[in-house]
């Protein structure tokens, strides 16, 4: 069975060397040496000042709207993950959804309503399947209407925007280390920031509000990395390169057989691509379901991230109408992409694809 992504597996003898030194130390969370060492080589191959490593990427979101004390209506896309909106939810703050853009497959800076603007305490972007924001946009609409902007960056690992890394932009961005995501420490995530003040608030509130053996400072929570999950982001880490360069070996016979046939994300003009997905979008749902259907028959697994839009779902609201992230959520499919995929599967799936569109 082939699955539209397979966990990145490290040297094991690798991996087994760091699992003894745990071993050794009997050091197994609470910023162990591990995740100290982590968060540096991360803060270095990133270029970022801030690297706080945490349990997952939702927790990071979580986390990084209790620091920033973000309360009320947050502005968000309906074209993510669950977790974007679901985050929110959890943390008593409405999303409002806004509409993307059709070609970028981001949120659009020009949909976003005055009265929404005047009404939110947060905007929320995300960097779909890696893609940049308009960040300049977001900086400029936050400092009018006086928000906080978190980009939720869980697909953003090592993307570059005009030379500078794309986590550093907003009061703060996220990564997910899911074990599915193109860098991982099997489960985990980041707070990035270039805020010395809030990354040091976000270490306190992970650790329960414990500042010293006999200081609570206020109210926190659990979501710390423990060192068997640093052990294998530092592993993961060291094979980063050979990681991109495999999905974009694989990503680039993608678009080059299939451009013709199927639309591609337009990426932002001062980025590049750090291949974490092979998204395609279709013409039609009808072409998409047929296409899906053929591939499984072959145990070709896609997925149709991201569907439904999070505009549609019950738990959230249906008060949003978004035509063009509903209308992209029902024509696009993920197709697999992963480091050694096998390109007799690549072939299969091109053949599948451009047998049912016509
Ligand atoms: C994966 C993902 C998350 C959640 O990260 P976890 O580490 O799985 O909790 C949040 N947002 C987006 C866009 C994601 O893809």
């Amino acid at each position: 069975m082939i699955n539209v992504t397979k966990a990145y597996m490290p040297n094991v003898e690798k991996y087994k060397s760091y699992v003894d030194k745990v071993f050794e130390s009997g050091w197994l969370t609470n910023r162990g040496v591990l995740l100290q060492e982590l968060e540096r080589r991360l803060a270095t191959y990133l270029n970022v000042k801030n690297v706080v490593l945490v349990a997952n990427g939702s927790l990071a979101l979580q986390i990084c709207y209790k620091a920033l004390g973000i309360k009320g209506k947050a502005i968000t896309t309906p074209f993510s993950f669950a977790a974007t909106a679901s985050t929110l939810n959890w943390e008593g703050i409405e999303p409002i959804f806004s509409d993307i853009d059709p070609l970028t497959f981001n949120l659009c800076p020009d949909s976003l309503s005055h009265e929404n603007l005047q009404s939110a305490s947060a905007i929320v972007p995300v960097h779909v399947f890696g893609n940049p924001c308009e960040v300049e946009r977001y900086e400029e609409i936050a400092r009018k209407y006086q928000l906080k902007v978190v980009y939720d960056a869980a697909h953003a690992f090592g993307v570059q925007w005009k030379g500078k890394s794309v986590l550093e932009f907003g009061n703060a961005s996220t990564v997910s280390f899911h074990s599915t995501k193109l860098f991982h420490t099997i489960e985990g995530g980041a707070i990035i920031t270039d805020d010395d003040e809030l990354a040091a608030k976000c270490r306190k509130l992970i650790n329960f509000g414990i500042t010293g053996p006999t200081t609570i400072e206020g109210q926190g929570t659990n979501a710390k990395m423990n060192e068997l999950e640093a052990a294998m982001g530092l592993c993961v880490l060291d094979d980063i390169g050979y990681i991109v360069t495999e999905r974009q070996r694989i990503w680039s016979y993608y678009e080059e057989m299939l451009r013709d046939y199927v639309a591609i994300q337009k990426w932002n003009e001062n980025s590049e691509n750090n291949f974490a997905y092979a998204p395609i979008l279709f013409n039609n749902e009808e072409t998409l379901l047929n296409v899906e259907q053929e591939l499984k028959k072959n145990n070709i697994i896609p997925r149709r991230y991201f569907y439904p839009s999070l505009n549609m779902c019950e738990y959230t609201s249906t008060r949003y109408h978004c035509m063009n992230s509903e209308s992209v959520a029902s024509r696009i499919l993920c197709l697999p992409i992963y480091p050694n995929l096998d390109m007799g599967v690549c072939e299969k799936v091109v053949s599948i694809v451009k047998k049912f569109v016509v």
